[in-house]
């Protein structure tokens, strides 16, 4: 089945021509796609129904995520979604939500790219389960629509999407790239461009590949270490890419798009949270407009703890004072396995705190419930 979803606006256009159909049928079948979230050809009811069987008989179809589980958090701002893809492929996402008073929640959606992730970061539970595969850009897109049709049966939508999930974006360049343009083309989902950050473990071909594609969407890139010997105790895979060059490319990024880069630097007890590795950051990202998240690393296997409070602060403490613009992130859905760095679907002791599956047509979510995380251990006993 070729999935109506991948087809960018103006592919649209030319199937539409192409079966010597009027213009106007591509904005129907545009409009349906990413509007009313059809889960079947069937469902385009504002194509006549020739048109829909010609469409079947080519081969063109409507593909949609399974919500396989669903896992919501006990104040109910995180929700897990195991989905599966039409070829059984498991993948995780994931909707937090900030509560806003007298407004709807802003509503940011994590997507993954890949099942799995050949990266190998050793704190990082996908990295720890390995590759599996790249996902289509269709693929990505219908973690959005699948959101975004919970969220509109409770009047809500998507305000941000993050690439954040389970695989390396950059490591699936194309698809990624395909994903981006459906989810903000205005003929397609529409989203502000400024809305969506593509995380990035900082492959440079894709940093400067995708600065040349005329986008406005955000970059953060995952440092972790200020120096390349620690970087690469963290980033196994950081290979040939020096902090150095990172540095380099993040302000390739900012002057071609004049999107500030982030840098996220997860903080693992006793390894990269020390106070001399703070100045060091430090002395490398002074001046330069960069700022940077500190991400309390989530536990998973491989035995990583996150600092305790205070020398966190104390970390942030020494980057503001030199002048570097920091923030430390609220971290969400943690007892859920929910948060960065935890999606892992294979052999997963996150599994168990799966709520059942939601029957089809449920109205609502399923009650929150504390998840009765397993111990952890290593990914591969
Ligand atoms: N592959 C991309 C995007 C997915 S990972 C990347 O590495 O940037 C998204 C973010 O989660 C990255 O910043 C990553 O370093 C972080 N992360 C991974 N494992 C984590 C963990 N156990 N605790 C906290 N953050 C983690
Ligand atoms: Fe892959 Fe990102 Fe995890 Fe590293 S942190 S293993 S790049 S998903």
């Amino acid at each position: 089945m070729n999935d109506l979803y991948r087809l960018l606006p103006d592919e649209a256009d030319a199937l539409v021509a192409s079966l010597g159909e009027p213009a106007y049928r591509a904005d129907q079948l545009l409009r349906a796609l990413w509007h009313t979230f059809p889960a079947s050809l069937d469902e385009v009811t504002t194509l006549p129904a020739a048109l829909r069987a010609r469409l079947a008989a080519e081969g063109w179809g409507v593909g949609a995520a399974s919500e396989m589980r669903r896992s919501v958090s006990e104040d109910g701002n995180t929700t897990k979604l195991l989905l599966r893809m039409d070829d059984g492929t498991l993948i995780e996402t994931v909707l937090m939500q900030y509560p806003e008073p007298g407004r709807h929640p802003r509503s940011t959606v994590c997507v993954s790219t890949q099942a799995g992730c050949a990266m190998g970061c050793v704190f990082c539970a996908t990295g720890q389960m390995g590759f599996e595969r790249n996902l289509k850009a269709e693929e990505v897109a219908a973690q959005a629509v699948h959101i975004a049709r919970v969220l509109r049966a409770r009047g809500e939508h998507i305000t941000n999407i993050v690439f954040m999930g389970m695989g390396e974006p950059l490591a699936n360049y194309g698809e990624t790239i395909r994903a981006v343009r459906l989810l903000t083309d205005r003929r397609a989902f529409g989203l502000a461009q400024r809305a969506i950050t593509v995380s990035t473990v900082g492959v440079i071909r894709g940093i400067d590949r995708l600065a040349a594609e005329n986008l406005r969407i955000g970059l953060a890139i995952s440092l972790h270490a200020p120096n390349d010997a620690l970087r690469q105790q963290l980033v196994p895979t950081a290979g040939p890419h020096s902090v150095g060059d990172i540095m380099a490319a993040a302000r390739r990024y900012f002057t071609a798009t004049g999107r500030r880069v982030t840098f996220e630097y997860a903080l693992i007890d006793g390894v990269n949270d020390t106070p001399p590795l703070a100045a060091e950051l430090a002395r490398l990202l002074r001046g330069s407009g960069i700022h940077v998240n500190l991400i309390p690393v989530n536990p998973t296997a491989g035995g990583f703890r996150r600092p305790a409070r205070p020398r966190v602060l104390a970390f942030e403490r020494i980057l503001r004072e030199a002048g570097v613009n920091v923030t430390v992130r609220v971290e969400k859905g943690s007892e859920i396995a929910a948060a960065c760095g935890q999606l892992r679907t294979r052999e997963s002791p996150a599994r168990v705190d799966f709520e059942p599956l939601t029957p089809p047509g449920a109205a609502s979510p399923p009650a929150p419930r504390r998840a009765a995380l397993a111990p952890s251990r290593s990914p591969r006993q």
